[in-house]
């Protein structure tokens, strides 16, 4: 349990908050007092998040964030809900559909990247606009990138690439909302264990707990720990960075 409660009554939006690093996100930001809308295209993710969550105006709501109309939609019902837009968003929705480069399908590229990277750029937008447009603009958007991004990995080509956009993409952001006081970071996780890296065969996954320095497989606990401080005013002169969240691997 948090020994202060840096984000009391901050409202904050979670997309992926369904499984997974969101979900721990979700738990971890409400332990800090955060009110939390859990947003994912898996309602019942969600929907389970949320009775895991401690007592709190939190909401779970559906969103496709590929699709701008939905994501309108999301940040519209998060206003009239709360009265206020959120002031933390995390964007943790992802997918991965790996396959070789030599074998991947334009549509399998194009699906990674609608969610991964669109979706990023498309939640992140709306979310920044509802900012501004308040009386009282500043927040923290932190995103969720991959430390793939940075050193590529085998048959992930568009995974990667994705990623490596995210990271960019909120660097940009970062300079253009820094007027408004809207911070905007990335975090690399490296291995997790998560719904999306049990699909990955296990003696793949032994291998890169092998080449751990800290000799272990990520939790999302992790990752929720790093994003709560990225949230809250502790990191309050950070913006445009990318903190790796890995274990030391690939350092
Ligand atoms: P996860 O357990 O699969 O969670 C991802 C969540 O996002 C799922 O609930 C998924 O729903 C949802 N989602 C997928 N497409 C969506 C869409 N279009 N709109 C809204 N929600 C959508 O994966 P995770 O491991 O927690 O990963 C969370 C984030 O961390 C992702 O961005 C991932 O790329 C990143 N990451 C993970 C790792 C790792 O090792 N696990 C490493 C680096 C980065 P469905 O299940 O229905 O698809």
């Amino acid at each position: 349990m948090a020994a202060h409660l840096r984000l009391r009554g901050a409202l904050s939006l979670v997309t992926g908050g369904g499984s997974g690093i969101g979900r721990a996100i979700c738990v971890r930001l409400a332990q800090e007092g955060a009110v939390v809308a859990i947003a994912d295209c898996d309602e019942v993710g969600a929907a389970k998040t949320l009775q895991g969550l401690p007592p709190g105006d939190h909401e779970a709501l559906p969103v496709d964030v590929g699709c701008a109309k939905s994501v309108g939609d999301l940040v519209a019902r998060i206003q009239a809900r709360y009265s206020r837009p959120a002031t933390v968003c995390v964007n943790c929705a992802g997918i991965t559909m790996d396959e070789f480069l030599l074998k991947q399908s334009e549509e399998a590229f194009d699906a990674v990247l609608r969610v991964n990277l669109k979706g990023t750029f498309l939640v992140t937008q709306a979310v920044a606009r509802a900012l501004v447009a308040s009386n009282a603009p500043g927040g923290s958007i932190i995103n969720m990138g991959s430390v793939v991004g940075k050193v590529g990995n085998l048959g992930q080509v568009n995974y990667a690439a994705s990623k490596a956009g995210v990271e960019a993409l909120s660097k940009t952001a970062a300079k253009e909302l820094a007027r408004y006081n809207i911070r905007c970071n990335t975090i690399l996780p490296g291995f997790i264990r998560s719904p999306m890296t049990d699909k990955v065969p296990q003696k793949v996954l032994d291998k890169f707990a092998a080449m751990v320095p800290l000799g272990r497989l990520g939790e999302p606990e992790d990752v929720a720990d790093v994003c709560a401080f990225l949230a809250s005013e502790d990191s309050r002169y950070i913006t445009g960075a990318s903190v790796e969240v890995t274990g030391g691997l690939f350092i």
